[in-house]
């Protein structure tokens, strides 16, 4: 049994009558011993069927209470998860079936009915504490190749969970996680938040990214502590879910700090419940939080913001501020992982110099699934992101390798642009990329999205220009100014920067 195991099998065990999941959208609570029931009958059902050790489980399902389940059933027979989004269309799916070879699949409903019809796959359902009932497929070729099967001892380094990444710079990447890692990034999530059994968490993110899976779930599994589990995120709900789950702190991106402090139901909301809400604090990483959102969010709403730096590769986070000395504007700091800055291949001492962030530690992967041996070097993994560390250590990440605008041989940096100009009060959201330039290579070009009327694109411009030239030095000044309503956005909410400067130069917006 691995450690990972023997951590939620524990927790289960202990203390049956308390509550340990709440569905957000119903209010129901279920408790550790109508879960432990729910895992030990859907595993004997899986078991039954000649699921074990090796095999893998296709999810896309939305969130509920049931997903973690499913998880703990998976890992406990030494299956493999490999959760993708609930939204996946249907042709997609099919495809992914078809390639891969999935001994059970849990999908949609709609989608149940459906690739039943296509392909040889058996239906199979089950009532539980946590679901009504849950219609999922078995594939009886895989079965058959379990049937002579022994029984394995499950190891640390098996596979426990495949996972993508974002893909915001290019074809999203399989990672493996493993038992190990799985639980050593969720113990220095849990270890650096000093999280106890006291703490409740609220999770809004898609269960199929790390975010969702280890930040907030098994970290909070680990700590023997409540998770409420929403769909998904709604600005309408948001404070009520706080109030009403008893929530002492949440894993949210920037994109919901914003929505927050704009969606005029949320603010009215809060003035409703903030005397029933008991927030420690919201942990914000996936993309740069502008200074002034968070200051302007810590003021609004007496909620202090904790911005750490993570991603799937590492199985949850590499740096975050600690909660006595948080530095605003920063990352954080390495809690458990080394993590240090690279220039020119070699690795920098001197603080404040930008450069590739590498790290290394018990939660980082060796390699990727498809194998990109280019991003790792001597025991180092090496992130793509670039920043530096100030003379006490704290991080502060600066943008991407890959989305640094190359304007006539001056690397410009689309964060630091960005930042500047989500200064601006009458921006919404700008998001900063090079478009090309017969002079320069590239031009920095900023694509803005105003707030709701308030303002005529053409004064806009003006202030833009006024502004950025007393912030900015000359070459990243933005020398073209787009307005759009939306961004191409990941399911992380991340604005998917290669997509936007394609749909740019499609609809002849971007040269000259
Ligand atoms: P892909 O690797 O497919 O391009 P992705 O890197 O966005 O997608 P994730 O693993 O979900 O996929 O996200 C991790 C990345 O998010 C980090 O490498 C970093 O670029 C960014 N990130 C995380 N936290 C922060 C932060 N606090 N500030 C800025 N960027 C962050
Ligand atoms: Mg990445």
């Amino acid at each position: 049994m691995t450690k990972l195991i023997s951590a939620l099998t524990a927790e289960l065990a202990h203390d049956p009558s308390k509550a340990l999941f709440q569905d957000a959208q119903t209010g129901r609570w279920v408790n550790r011993g109508q879960v432990e029931e729910d895992v030990a009958r859907l595993k004997q059902r899986l078991v039954d069927n000649h699921i074990g050790k090796g095999d893998r489980v296709l999810i896309a399902l939305d969130n509920s209470i049931f997903y973690p389940v499913l998880m703990q059933v998976i890992w406990e027979l030494g299956a493999i998860a490999m959760p993708i989004a609930n939204t996946t269309p249907q042709a997609e799916l099919q495809n992914e079936i078809n390639t891969n070879h999935y001994a059970a699949i849990f999908v949609q409903e709609k989608a149940v009915t459906w690739l039943t019809q296509q392909t040889d796959l058996q239906k199979n359902y089950i009532a539980l504490n946590t679901i009504e009932e849950i219609t999922f497929l078995l594939n009886p070729r895989a079965q058959a190749a379990h049937k002579t099967a022994k029984r394995e001892v499950i190891e640390e380094d098996d596979l426990a969970l495949i996972l993508h990444t974002s893909g915001t710079t290019g074809k999203p990447k399989s990672v493996g996680l493993t038992h190990r890692l799985l639980y050593n990034g969720a113990r220095h999530d849990r270890d650096s938040h000093q999280m106890t059994a006291q703490d409740t968490t609220l999770i809004l993110m898609p269960m199929f990214h790390v975010n969702a899976q280890v930040m907030s779930l098994l970290q909070m599994r680990l700590a023997g502590g409540k998770v409420v589990i929403a769909k998904k995120f709604s600005a309408s709900h948001f404070w009520q879910q706080v109030a009403g789950g008893k929530v002492t702190w949440v894993s949210v991106v920037p994109t919901i700090i914003s929505i927050l402090m704009l969606n005029s139901q949320a603010m009215a909301q809060y003035q409703e419940y903030k005397q029933r809400i008991h927030l420690r604090f919201l942990r914000s990483s996936s993309f740069a939080l502008p200074l002034k959102k968070l200051t302007d969010f810590q003021k609004q709403f007496h909620t202090q913001i904790l911005e750490g730096y993570g991603m799937t590769e590492t199985a949850s986070q590499c740096t975050i501020n600690p909660l006595t000395a948080p530095k605003v504007g920063s990352a954080g700091k390495p809690f458990a992982t080394e993590l240090k800055i690279m220039t020119d291949s070699q690795t920098q001492t001197a603080p404040n110099v930008v450069g590739e962030i590498a790290v290394r530690g018990d939660h980082v992967i060796a390699d990727y699934l498809e194998s990109h041996p280019d991003s790792f070097k001597d025991g180092w993994f090496l992130t793509g992101d670039l920043g530096y560390l100030d003379e006490d250590g704290y991080l502060f990440v600066k943008g991407r390798k890959k989305e640094m605008i190359n304007r006539g041989g001056e690397k410009v940096a689309p964060a630091k642009v960005e930042n500047v100009l989500n200064e601006l009060p009458f921006i919404a959201q700008a998001a900063v990329i090079g478009l090309p330039d017969d002079l320069y290579g590239e031009e920095v070009t900023a694509v803005v999205i105003l707030k709701a009327s308030q303002y005529s694109a053409r004064l806009a411009r003006e202030e833009i220009t006024l502004y950025t030239k007393h912030r900015l030095a000359g070459f990243e000044r933005p020398t073209k100014i787009i307005f759009v309503d939306q961004f191409p956005l990941n399911t992380t909410g991340k604005v998917v920067r290669p997509k936007l400067r394609e749909q740019l130069l499609i609809a002849g917006v971007g040269g000259k």
